[in-house]
């Protein structure tokens, strides 16, 4: 059910400093940024192979990666594989009894359809499932 790492999620304080490390010390392209409002997150993009790296400054001190970066710090925050029938991959999921934090997809960057799983279910690995069409 899953085809690839989609994009590794790094929360950070500051983008603008954290993005100078990827495209100057790393060398890699900005593809772009989003401010997605459902999320409070603003993020920025750098395709890396055939994965991204997402980095993702919070909007809001009450949203996720605030309260990430409060409690563990800056870092590395989820792992987004992508899957081809976001909908279909859930409800099996659900029926295996795996926890999730979203049981319906919503809107990601990118346009994605997104959902993350419990990190109760995942040895304390935030994982996020991606559609992208
Ligand atoms: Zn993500």
């Amino acid at each position: 059910m899953t085809e690839k790492l989609d994009h590794i999620g790094i929360a950070v304080e500051n983008l603008e400093q954290s993005m100078a490390f990827y495209r100057d010390v790393l060398g890699l392209e900005l593809h772009g940024t989003e401010t997605v409002e459902e999320q409070k997150v603003k993020v920025a993009f750098f395709p890396v192979g055939d994965t991204e790296v997402e980095l993702l400054e919070s909007t809001d001190p009450e949203g996720p990666i605030a309260k990430f970066i409060a409690a563990k710090g800056q870092g590395v925050q989820h792992l987004a594989f992508r899957v081809k029938d976001i909908e279909k991959t859930l409800a099996d999921l659900k029926a295996r009894g795996i926890r999730l934090i979203d049981e319906k997809p919503r809107y990601g960057a990118g346009g994605a359809k997104i959902a993350f799983l419990h990190p109760k279910a995942t040895n304390g690995v935030l994982v996020e499932l991606c559609q992208r069409d």
